[in-house]
């Protein structure tokens, strides 16, 4: 038997994890829930899209005590977007039970954040910079925190974000619980948790195990000179519901996007230099399909959870393994059907090689669709 029901949480509780339309756990849920309630320290290491962010939110929430005012759980994640997403989810299923739950990120007026946070609030879910920020202000006071969460941890890490990490540590008091989550486990990652986490619980799902992400992948070899040209190619002749589409670099998404536009797609980019202000738009415009192609860095796109994502793209081919299984794990969520398309140009057959080797996935070599093919 594996239902949400089996695990000892409240009604308020059950309520808002039916409201949000979850009917079972997934398997890191049903092996996370019940140690976080016990009040165990937990690694968590899972693919993207196996529901992370409810396997600790569920008993984080489930745990807050409404007669306390105050902040009793952080969660730190590598990207304002991701930020805002995993504190999306806490509100909804938290809402039956009324807990109050804050984003914060850099980018954002400190004034706005610190009058919200003046309203009370149970749960803060933010960047690294600006937790801390908050912390040395005095206009966060983690005294009573009694649950820290890194979420995907290999990410913080990759981003440089150690030393803010390790300063957010020393305001929180030494008896906290403090969960881990990660899609990779690098040494770094080990000795984190060595240096911080107190007789931890290790779970693990299995590729086999994970329902989740059906992903079809392909790749095409194209020239390099070719490239806007052949990917059109493939937009017209794939039922692309949204794609988010990979570059390098910033200035490669600004190229694409502002190319894709000139032909006629609804495509909008995103990464790192644009204004808060202006990501939130092409976030919002991408939520709700006024933009359909989003063109994205690795690092804007992380832990970007869009339910309709038909499809990722390699426009550039990931640099490492670890970018590939997280930029595919963009589409395929939550059981859907996915496809990961990825253009390698004849010098880059040696990376999407080593991309084979690693993932164990067998990426099938497709034609371009012909002029022809497209038209039809
Ligand atoms: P991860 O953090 O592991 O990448 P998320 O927590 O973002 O994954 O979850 C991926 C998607 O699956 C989200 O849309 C989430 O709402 C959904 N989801 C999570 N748990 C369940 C569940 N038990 N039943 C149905 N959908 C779920
Ligand atoms: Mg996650």
């Amino acid at each position: 038997m594996n239902r949400f029901d089996q695990f000892q949480l409240s009604d308020v509780i059950l309520k808002g994890i039916y409201q949000i339309g979850f009917e079972e756990p997934s398997p890191i849920q049903s092996e996370c829930i019940p140690a976080v309630l016990r009040g165990e320290d937990v690694i968590g290491q899972a693919q993207t899209g196996t529901g992370k962010t409810a396997a600790f939110g569920i008993p984080i929430l489930e745990r807050i005590d409404l007669n306390e005012r105050s902040i009793q759980s952080i969660i730190m994640t590598p990207t304002r977007e991701l930020a805002i997403q995993v504190s999306e989810e806490l509100r909804k299923i938290g809402r039956p039970k009324r807990v109050k739950t804050l984003p914060i990120y850099g980018g954002q007026s400190i004034g706005r954040q610190i009058k919200a946070l003046q309203q009370g609030v149970h749960v803060v879910i933010g960047t690294p910079g600006r937790l801390l920020d908050h912390l040395r202000r005095g206009t966060i006071d983690a005294s009573h925190v009694e649950v820290m969460v890194l979420d995907e941890a290999d990410e913080m890490l990759d981003m440089g974000f150690i030393d803010d990490i390790e300063q957010v540590f020393s305001f929180v008091p030494k008896q906290r619980q403090l969960l881990l989550f990660s899609a990779t486990m690098p040494p770094s990652i080990r000795q984190l948790a060595q240096k911080y986490m107190h007789k931890p619980k290790y779970i693990t799902v299995n590729r086999g195990e994970i329902t989740v992400p059906v992903i079809r992948q392909i790749y095409y070899r194209v020239l390099d000179s070719y490239k806007v040209d052949a990917l059109c190619r493939i937009l017209d002749s794939e039922e692309v519901d949204l794609a988010i589409i990979f570059c390098r670099t910033k200035k490669g998404v600004d190229e694409l996007s502002d190319s894709l536009q000139g032909r006629g797609y609804l495509a909008g980019g995103l990464h790192g230099d644009l204004a808060q202000q202006q990501r939130d738009r092409v976030m919002q415009a991408f939520r709700n399909g006024e933009i359909e192609l989003l063109v994205a860095t690795d690092v804007a796109a992380r832990g970007i959870d869009v339910g309709s994502v038909s499809h990722v793209i390699n426009y550039d081919i990931p640099q490492d393994v670890e970018s590939y299984v997280h930029r595919i794990g963009r589409t395929g969520r939550a059981g859907r059907k996915g496809v990961a398309l990825t253009l390698v140009t004849p010098r880059e057959m040696k990376q999407l090689r080593t991309i084979e080797q690693e993932t164990g996935a067998k990426l099938i070599a497709s034609d371009l669709p012909t002029l022809e093919e497209v038209a039809a």
